[in-house]
């Protein structure tokens, strides 16, 4: 990449809590220089509230266009036939690995979930007295969010494949899938049942470092996760295809506390220096680091970390450490 100075990033700030902590990303993006032009987006459930529609295939059209997306949360419009506009997005730009990094003071571990198949695939047939949701899982969907999964542990110490082959047979599929991945790639690998992992997560988090699962099981594992690391606000993610990407704290729109100016926007702050280092700024992804751990360890935490800072007060403090140094 040739730094981010030439780039286009698409902005979807999205509802609820997503414009407060993307506003803070922004803030902090300005003040470690990143320079790229935004392209301001609107997806998500005040869009359908305003049009009928949460997104067009304009929007995604143009979406499409730009080098990656800064993302915050979208909320659910209450329609029984809205499919997830976020899934759709994943989906049609094929942002196949869904990175998620969950570091404190004494722990540091990754998950890698498959985004675009398992049991989020879409196909659906629901009817009154009975529901089917087909669960996919396809060598190529197997072997690539593998590859992704080594390449992060192949610098690291372990990769950990999580599944349920001794019930869902197709998850056999996902479980050789990646063993030959990482068999091959010369990856130091285990594998470890999805209930087990769950268990593990709590009682012993250190014990891994890079797992590597299908949908539906990384999703509900990177939100124990972040409890585990002590709040969803905290946590970021990458959402990767080949040549596109999506950034975005793992957190969703939160509306019971939008509005209040109390949402941790650290997630969303990660998930920007994520993109700064996709977008070959690795340097300034660094600094933005930085100034998080030491803003969270001067003591500028937001309610769910037991503080009674607001997401003004932590920007403040992250911005005016990269202002310092
Ligand atoms: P979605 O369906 O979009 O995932 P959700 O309401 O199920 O939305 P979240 O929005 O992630 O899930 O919220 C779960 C809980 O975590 C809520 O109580 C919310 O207030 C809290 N939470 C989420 N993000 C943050 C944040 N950035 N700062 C503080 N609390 C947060």
């Amino acid at each position: 990449m040739s730094g981010a100075g030439s780039k286009k990033v698409a902005v979807v700030a999205g509802d609820g809590i997503g414009p407060e902590v993307v506003e803070s990303a922004l803030a902090v993006l300005d003040a470690v220089g990143a320079q790229f032009e935004r392209v301001p987006v609107e997806i998500g459930l005040a869009r359908w509230k305003r049009t009928g529609q949460a997104m067009s295939n304009e929007d995604l059209e143009g979406l499409k266009e730009c080098d990656c997306i800064l993302f915050g949360a979208i909320g659910t419009p209450p329609d029984p036939n809205y499919k997830s506009a976020l899934l759709r997005i994943r989906k049609e730009l094929d942002l196949y690995a869904n990175i998620r990094p969950f570091q404190s003071q004494d722990l540091d571990f990754i998950i890698v979930r498959e985004n675009t198949e398992g049991l989020y695939s879409g196909l659906e047939e629901v009817g009154v007295e009975e529901s089917h949701t087909m669960r996919v899982i396809t060598r190529r969907g197997s072997e690539r969010i593998a590859e992704k999964a080594c390449d992060l542990a192949a610098c690291r110490r372990m990769l950990t494949i999580i599944h349920k082959s001794n019930v869902l047979r197709s998850d056999r599929l996902f479980l050789e899938s990646c063993r030959a991945v990482a068999a091959r790639r010369g990856v130091l690998s285990e594998d470890m049942l999805v209930d087990a992992a769950a268990y593990n997560l709590v009682v012993n988090p250190k014990r891994f470092d890079v797992l590597v699962t299908t949908n539906l099981f990384g999703d509900i594992l990177s939100d124990e996760a972040a409890g585990v690391i002590g709040s969803l606000g905290l946590c970021a993610s990458a959402n990767l295809g080949d040549a596109r990407a999506l950034f975005e704290p793992i957190h969703g729109s939160a509306p019971d506390i939008a509005g209040k100016g109390i949402a941790n926007p650290v997630g969303a702050i990660r998930s920007a220096a994520m993109m700064m280092e996709w977008l070959g700024e690795p340097e300034k992804a660094r600094r933005m680091e930085a100034a998080v751990q030491n803003a969270l360890a001067c003591g500028a935490k937001t309610p769910d970390l037991g503080g009674s800072c607001g997401t003004a007060d932590v920007t403040r403090a992250v911005v005016e450490y990269l202002k310092a140094f």
